[in-house]
């Protein structure tokens, strides 16, 4: 009876739900993938057990020979994989890895332009509750109404009434490619620090399917665990060969920010930027964008208005306002069907953050499992079936269980784990 169950039945029966969830219903959240089994079996290493604060050579405490070698080659590979001459892997988030970066580059007070988490920023780039809004002057840009792109004048034209020392490019819901050149230019033109996060399109860059902003940002920070399919975690990286810079770097992360790091999820790390310079990681990546221009396609050609029009990454927003339905709801009925997706604000949107006139669908964990175009195609169709049943004011229950029996038997085609397709990456 050494087993979890047995010593705590009741962690042990959630943690076994959520594993059933996770194998039964179709994950559409655009930040979520399922790890690789090598991912998590070094993160269920007894690396969670050392402390080793400092960097690699560099530590308070004794006994981290082995894991200086973890870290190190954790920094190797993240350095190949982004074509990098910087990186800091210790980073618990992608909100630490952004609060480094800003106490690195900036002082409380100073101004921060970034993209407002209405128009698809993240809470850290400057949104009122969070860190960067509250000890930072935060000035935020958005999107064009009328194409649903960035809009760049704007940005423009705030950086040069505000002057930031820091402006922040990145996004959370964004379905374009980002200038990063042009974010640079601006940058440049004030004297302005740039930031690029690209939490949600790591993956996709280091597959060389998305443009990198290595070349283009003083500082790049990412998390690990959206499209780049590794653990929770931050990154921080950089190519810009400024030695004073990558010292502040490493010491707002350490003793800044952070304690001693996860020296487990920095082995799993590692192990995810090792999958990640495969072939087979390059593969899925393209499907990964194959398969949200598949769904955007379908949501188009049924009625719905997606935001820009299209998708080049791996996500995109539906926009219900002309339907008179909101994020809150769909996000309600879908979950009925099995299907996890989430609300999400809109331009013009009428409605409060909370409610949202939106949906936001990613593929990355879909196409983990193993969902083709055919497979994408008709489960954007039933997403459809139950928006337009909302969007007529019947009684959904009928189609939400038609669905939800159509999603079963998708779902058990593709096992999550039980066949480790997703590890054999060479
Ligand atoms: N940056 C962006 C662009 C994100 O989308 C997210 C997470 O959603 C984060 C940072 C924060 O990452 P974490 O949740 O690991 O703190």
């Amino acid at each position: 009876t050494d087993t979890l169950a047995a010593f705590d039945a009741p962690l042990a029966a959630a943690i076994a739900d959520e594993t059933a969830r996770q194998e039964a219903h179709v994950e559409l959240i655009a930040s979520e993938n399922y790890a690789s089994v090598h991912v998590m079996q070094a993160q269920g290493t007894q690396l969670t057990n050392k402390y080793a604060e400092g960097y690699p050579g560099k530590r308070y405490y004794g006994g981290c020979e082995h894991v200086d070698v973890v870290e190190s080659l954790a920094i190797e590979r993240a350095c190949d994989l982004f074509s990098a001459d910087y990186a800091n892997v210790q980073p618990h988030s992608g909100a630490q890895a952004n609060a480094a970066a800003f106490m690195a580059l900036i002082r409380p007070g100073d101004t921060v332009l970034g993209m407002s988490l209405a128009h698809g920023g993240h809470l850290t780039h400057g949104a009122a509750p969070n860190f960067s809004g509250k000890h930072y002057h935060a000035v935020q840009y958005g999107l064009d109404p009328a194409t649903g792109e960035i809009d760049y004048a704007e940005v423009e034209r705030l950086a040069h009434e505000h002057r930031p020392k820091l402006i922040v490019a990145g996004f959370s819901a964004y379905s374009r490619v980002v200038d990063w050149r042009r974010f640079r230019a601006i940058a440049d033109a004030v004297g302005a620090w740039l930031l690029v996060d690209m939490a949600h399109v790591a993956g996709l860059v280091a597959a060389g399917l998305y443009p990198s902003p290595l070349p283009h940002a003083h500082v790049v920070t990412t998390t690990t665990h959206k499209t780049l399919r590794g653990p929770r975690g931050g990154l921080i990286l950089s190519a810009s060969g400024d030695a004073d810079l990558y010292k502040k770097l490493n010491g707002a992360v350490f003793p800044g920010q952070q304690g001693g790091p996860l020296m487990h999820v920095i082995a799993a790390k590692a192990v995810a930027f090792k999958e990640a310079m495969s072939q087979a990681f390059v593969q899925y990546q393209q499907r990964v964008i194959d398969n949200a221009r598949a769904m955007a396609g379908v949501f188009m050609a049924r009625g719905f208005d997606v935001v820009s029009g299209g998708t080049d990454d791996h996500l995109f927003l539906v926009s219900l306002i002309e339907q008179g339905v909101t994020g809150k709801d769909a996000d309600a009925a879908l979950g009925r069907a099995h299907i996890t997706v989430n609300k999400n604000a809109v331009p013009n949107d009428p409605q409060s953050p909370f409610v949202t006139s939106g949906l936001r669908i990613g593929t990355p964990a879909v196409t983990t499992r193993g969902f083709s175009v055919d497979d994408c195609e008709a489960l954007a169709g039933w997403i459809c079936d139950i928006l337009d049943a909302l969007a007529e004011g019947i009684d959904t229950t009928d189609v939400e269980a038609e669905v939800r029996t159509q999603v079963e038997v998708l779902c058990a085609r593709y096992p999550v784990y039980a066949d480790s397709r997703h590890a054999d990456v060479e």
